[in-house]
Order: C-alpha cells, then structure tokens, then sequence
C-alpha cells in the first residue's frame, strides 16, 4: 500500500524534529505535525530560556563580586520585562530556525494537533494523513498535585511569561526544576522559600552534592524548608497567595510554582484507537528500539519516561531515523554515563554513579573528595565553596563518578563525560596534567582518599 508519508513525527520538540530531519535527510517521505511551538519544550519552556534567566541571575553574582576586584559600581536596577522580552526575541528567533532546519531539509510541516486514527493513519487539523511509521514524540506536560486552590499556582510554563517579577514567592518540589528556578526568583531579587516533602531534595544525586548545595543555598539567604508541603492555597484580599501547609503553618506570598514533576503528554492523542499500550507509571511502553506494542507505531524522548534530557531526546530521534532509513549507521542510545547539569546557584554537574549507588551496585569503593573556596573569590568577601567528587572503584581503579557542585561545573563535567565513557581509571585521571589555575585541574589533582 502507499503512503502519503514514510514517517510522520508527532511533536516538533527535540527528540521529533531530530527523527524528521535525519530520515529527510536519509531519502524517506517525512511529515511533522506541531500543536504549540517549533523546538518544543527545551526551546520555548525549558532548557534554553531557563539558562538565559540563569544567565541573567547570575549577573548579581558578578556584581557583588565587583568591588573586590576595584569596581565601584552605582545602585543597580533589575527590569524583569526587559529580560522576559528579550528571551522572548531570542526564542522566536531559535523558532525560526527549527522551522528552516526542517522545511530545508525536506519535511512536510504541518501546523496543528495531530490524533492518531489507525495504524498507519492521522488526521490533523480535519485532514487526513497515512504513514508507514508513526513517531510519537509528544514530550511532556507539569503535573501539580490536585489540592484546593491548585489553578492558582503556576508552572514552569507560566513563570517564564510572568509580567513581573514575584516579590515572595514559594517554591514547591526538589527536582531539577524547583532548584533552578529558585535560584532564578532569588537571584533576581524574590524572597524565596523552596519547600520539599522529603528530609533533603535533589533525590537520586548523590549525598554529597546534596548536602554541600543545600549549605550553598542556605549561605545565600534562600528559606530552605524540608519535610513540608502545602495542603491548600488561598486567595486573600490584598491578592496575595497564602499557602497552608500539612503540618498547619501558614505562608503568604505573591507567587506560589509547582515543579512537582511532569507527566507524558498523550491528551487527545487518541491512542485508543491503537494498540500502544502505557507502561505503570503511565508513560508510552516501548521496546529497546523504541518501537510501541503498535508495530507501526514508535516513541521516544519525555513522552516514554526513560531519561527526561533534551540530548538524550536527540540520542534517541537520531536512532529511530537511522533504525528505519539507515540501517547500517545504527547505534542503540547508550544510556550509561550520562552527564547532567543542574543549573542552580552554584550549579552542580555529574556523570556516573553517585556513591551511593556504586555502594549498593557491590562495588568497593575509594572516595575522593574535596572542598575549597574558588580563586575568583579570593578577592571578596564571599565564602562559597566548591565540591568535586570522585568515586572510585577500588579494585579496578575504575571512575565511577564525578560530581560537582560550583562555577561552571555544567561546562567542567562534559568533558568528564567523554573520560567516563572511555572507561578512565584513577591512574589515567592522575597522569593527566591539569591547566592551571583553574577548579577543572582539581579533578586530575585529587590524591588523598576521604573514605
Ligand atoms: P518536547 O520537547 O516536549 O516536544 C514535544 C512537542 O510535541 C511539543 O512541541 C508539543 O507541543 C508537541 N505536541 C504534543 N502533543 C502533540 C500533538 N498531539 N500534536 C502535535 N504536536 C504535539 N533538559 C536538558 O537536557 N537540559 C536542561 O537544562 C533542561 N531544562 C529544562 C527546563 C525546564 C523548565 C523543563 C520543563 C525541561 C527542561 N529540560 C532540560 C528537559 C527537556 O526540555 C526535555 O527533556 C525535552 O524537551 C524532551 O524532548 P521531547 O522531544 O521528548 O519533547
Ligand atoms: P523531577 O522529577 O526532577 O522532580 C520532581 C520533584 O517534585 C521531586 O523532588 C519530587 O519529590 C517532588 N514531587 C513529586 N510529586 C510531588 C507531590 N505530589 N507533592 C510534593 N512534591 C512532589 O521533576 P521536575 O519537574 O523538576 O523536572 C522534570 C524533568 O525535566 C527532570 O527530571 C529532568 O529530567 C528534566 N529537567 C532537566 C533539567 C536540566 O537538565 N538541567 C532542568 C529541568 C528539568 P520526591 O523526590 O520526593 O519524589
């Protein structure tokens, strides 16, 4: 039978747009369907304009920093809405771009929500489309626990448009996201309070990182509040939000953000028309070829709940275009040793196994650790301190994990990676000499075992 298209991608996100541009590219007939936004999350609501608002945070790190370096700088004055339109500028631009990268290279763009109605068949917009292959690449969508007065928090998705800039604002989640962007809201001038449910937040990362950014934070004047959620939210009079907490405090604040985690985006996708199947936490189930329990039917990126990165998204786009149209260039996704960065302030940086983990995996482990306070400072009053970690394990002298938390650690543990994935021993790390001065070298200098 023929079909109007070889593949049709659902979402023009990251992991969607990568799939479309490689199988054009490999000679196959390729149709997106986007309901919102081109790039998706990462470019409109995600990784790009929450690091351009890091970015702007962080300028009053560098002036607190100034004077200690014989700046004298007049009062400064932050503009929220400058900042908010010039990222708006600058993610219609990147939108742009993503619409050339595809229409160049020969996809069919098709602007609207797309159903699935069959097997092989679409409908977009009233229009009906076939296709060999269908790619769910749907991405994800917040999720706010369902608590009376939920509607009147916002999300991620709102905070980057807000009008102003909160004056108080409580932060609710330990995630990625309820880190950053409390450090954005702080840093910007916010009264800020981060309240999480558990005894310590950023769960899955390892101890040490945890601990050393919540003293980080904490130096910084952000209200830090574990153990604590909030039960309802009220409106009161004057406007402002008062949030009533589980354990009966009461805090009032002008802004309350959810990052509380987010959920496959499957509404209306009409998936009851196929035999996709979700998996239990609700996510679609896919095989390690990222193929659905429909053989014509694949998915990848947030949408199959694997690991919620914009680079792993493109690993696994690029993997399905080459799987079905360039089978002879296919590598599957190799999701060891992925390196991560948390853009908080300080901002933390990882690959490998958390110590923890390298524990509970058998191995024996030498633990390297160090602390110190960063060159840059040295010349202010500013006492942060930086954490680099190594895990070791003992009987291989195998690196098992780096981890970071302080300047740059985001750009310093990409390079780690690459280490990790070539299966670097101590020794290796050892023998390489540093580039001095920077923090980076403290990697290659760490010589004395801490556990
Ligand atoms: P998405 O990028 O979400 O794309 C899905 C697309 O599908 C969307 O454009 C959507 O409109 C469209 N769509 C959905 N349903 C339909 C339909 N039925 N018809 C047509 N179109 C549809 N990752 C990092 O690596 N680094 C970061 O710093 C980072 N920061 C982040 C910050 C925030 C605030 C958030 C929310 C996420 C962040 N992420 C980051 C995660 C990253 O954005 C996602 O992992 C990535 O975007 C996933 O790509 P995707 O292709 O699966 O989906
Ligand atoms: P995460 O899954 O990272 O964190 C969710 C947080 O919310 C956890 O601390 C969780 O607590 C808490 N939580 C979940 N449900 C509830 C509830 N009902 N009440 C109170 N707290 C709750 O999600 P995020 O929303 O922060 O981010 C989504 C994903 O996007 C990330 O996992 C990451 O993959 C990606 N991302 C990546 C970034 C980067 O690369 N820099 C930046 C931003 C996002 P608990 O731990 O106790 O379950």
């Amino acid at each position: 039978m023929a079909y109007d298209f070889d593949l049709f991608v659902i979402g023009a996100g990251s992991g969607g747009v990568r799939a479309a541009r490689f199988a054009a590219g490999f000679g196959a007939k390729v149709a997106v369907a986007e309901s919102r936004y081109l790039g998706g999350t990462c470019v409109n609501v995600g990784c790009v304009p929450k690091k351009l608002l890091v970015y702007g945070a962080h300028v009053a790190d560098e002036l607190e920093q100034a004077a200690g370096y014989g700046w004298s700088l007049e009062e400064g004055h932050f503009d929220w809405g400058t900042l908010i339109a010039n990222k708006n500028r600058e993610i219609e631009r990147l939108n742009g771009i993503y619409r050339n990268l595809l229409v160049n290279s020969g996809v069919t763009l098709l602007q609207g929500h797309a159903r699935i109605t069959g097997a092989h068949e679409l409908e977009v917009e009233g229009q009906r489309y076939t296709a060999e292959h269908i790619l769910i690449a749907t991405g994800g969508w917040p999720q706010v626990p369902d608590i009376p007065g939920k509607d009147l928090a916002i999300t991620s998705n709102e905070a980057f448009y807000l009008k102003d800039l909160p004056r108080r604002v409580l932060v609710v989640g330990g995630g990625y996201i309820a880190v950053e962007f409390a450090g954005i809201f702080q840093g910007l001038g916010a009264a800020t309070t981060l309240l999480y449910r558990g005894d310590l937040f950023l769960r899955g990362f390892d101890g040490s990182v945890r601990t050393h950014l919540k003293e980080e934070l904490e130096k910084r004047g952000l209200d830090l509040q574990f153990n604590a959620d909030i039960q309802r939210i009220d409106k009161l009079e004057d406007g402002s939000l008062k949030a009533t907490l589980k354990d009966g405090r009461e805090l009032v604040a002008d802004c309350v953000f959810y990052a509380t985690g987010r959920r496959p985006m499957l509404d209306n996708l009409g998936l009851e028309n196929t035999g996709v199947e979700l998996d239990e936490r609700g996510y679609v189930r896919v095989d390690d070829q990222y193929q659905t329990t429909a053989p014509s039917i694949l998915a990848i990126g947030d949408v199959i709940g694997r690991v919620q990165l914009t680079p792993v998204a493109l690993a696994e786009g690029m993997a399905v275009a080459r799987r079905l149209f360039k089978p002879e260039q296919y590598r599957p996704v190799d999701y060891q040793n992925i390196p991560t960065a948390v853009f908080s302030q300080p901002p933390i940086g990882t690959v490998g196994l958390t110590e923890e983990q390298a524990l509970e995996a058998g191995h024996k482990v030498n633990v390297y650790e160090s602390r110190f306070r960063a060159m840059k400072l040295t010349l202010t009053d500013i006492q942060e301190k930086t954490l680099m970690k190594l895990v070791v394990d003992a009987q291989t002298d195998k690196v098992l994990g780096c981890h970071m938390v302080g300047p740059d650690a985001g750009e310093i543990i990409q390079g780690l990676g690459v280490a990790l994935k070539a299966g670097a021993t101590k020794q290796q790390f050892d023998e390489t000499i540093g580039v001095h001065p920077t923090a980076a070298e403290e990697f290659v200098t760490l010589r004395t075992i801490t556990r």
